[in-house]
């Protein structure tokens, strides 16, 4: 049988939540889309469930996987609805939508619905992906209230750097927001993993941690928060074969790697067919009973050579 494994502790994912939340001290949607990062969306949002106050998803084939599987708690659609044609499900379903784009807010307006929505009205305030224009955003409030399909409004934007903690960035974003939602009165959502752990000055009542529930950090330095993750994946895999070579001899493609000395070589049956990246660097750590050994990627079967 084929030996590679993922192994998922959902208790340190609990633990990653709740830090999410103890930090900010805000309410926590607990972003699991493309598949919980790679975790599994609904094992993820059922571990969860008792505790968070809602998920965040990409689309909405995802929203109804979550509810085909039970899962009650309220579902952000992050890019809302791709066509008009998903609202009656958006309603069925009781997911929250964002809207990020005026082709959205009239889609709304000229949609018959039987329960009204709730909106998370998205800002782009310099990430320039998708989000309102602050000249537009205004407008697009009041249209929503108008048009009297919406039960409820959240304002919100995105940050594009707030994984480099010295940028400037994040705060020019914040200042672009705070001036946009000048004199609306509702709640917000501003942080993503990176804000929830980097930039605790950043309010936001509505928090959307994603990459850190999974215990793994945005950052390249050593961090604070980060210390207090867990993680949430284990690889594991079985060595299938050992060799010794003497030392200068190439070990797998284009020779990236050579003996630097004697050694005694282990393959691991692991490859990018198993999600270890194609492009992982030589020469990485990984876990060995007992021993520290150093690892490398890029080839079907990623070698160790213990050290
Ligand atoms: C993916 C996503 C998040 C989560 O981002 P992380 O950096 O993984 O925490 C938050 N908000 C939006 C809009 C997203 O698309």
């Amino acid at each position: 049988m084929r030996p590679a494994r993922a192994l998922i502790d959902l208790k340190a994912l609990r633990h990653n939540y709740q830090l999410a939340r103890e930090v900010t001290g805000a309410k926590a949607l607990a972003v699991i889309k493309a598949d919980a990062y790679g975790h599994g969306a609904v094992p993820v949002a059922q571990a969860l469930e008792t505790e968070a106050d809602g998920f965040a998803v990409a689309c909405i084939e995802e929203a109804l996987e979550l509810r085909a599987a039970g899962i009650r708690a309220p579902v952000l659609l992050l890019e809302g609805f791709f066509d008009a044609d998903e609202l009656p499900l958006i309603i069925e379903h009781d997911l929250w939508c964002v809207v990020h784009s005026l082709w959205q807010l009239e889609a709304i307006e000229q949609a018959m619905l039987s329960k009204p929505l709730t909106i998370w009205l998205k800002l782009d305030s310099g990430m320039h992906r998708v989000g309102l224009h602050p000249k537009d955003y205004h407008e697009a409030y009041q249209r929503l209230l108008a048009s009297a399909k919406v039960a409820k409004i959240v304002l919100m934007s995105h940050f594009a750097r707030a994984d480099e903690l010295d940028c400037v960035r994040t705060d020019e974003q914040v200042a672009v927001f705070e001036a946009a939602r000048q004199g609306l009165s509702a709640e917000v959502s501003l942080r993503n993993s990176p804000s929830v752990m980097g930039w605790p000055k950043v309010s936001s009542d509505w928090v959307r941690p994603g990459i850190m529930l999974y215990g793994a950090t945005p950052f390249g330095e050593e961090q604070a928060v980060a210390s207090r993750l867990q993680p949430v994946m284990t690889l594991e895999s079985k060595v299938i074969c050992v060799r010794e070579l003497p030392s200068g001899e190439p070990v797998g493609y284009g020779a990236k790697f050579i003996t630097p000395k004697p050694m005694r070589i282990g393959v691991v049956a692991m490859g990018y067919a198993d999600g270890y990246p194609r492009h992982a660097p030589t020469a990485r750590r990984c876990w060995w009973p007992g021993n520290a050994a150093s690892c490398w990627g890029a080839c079907p079967w990623t070698c160790c050579a213990s050290t």
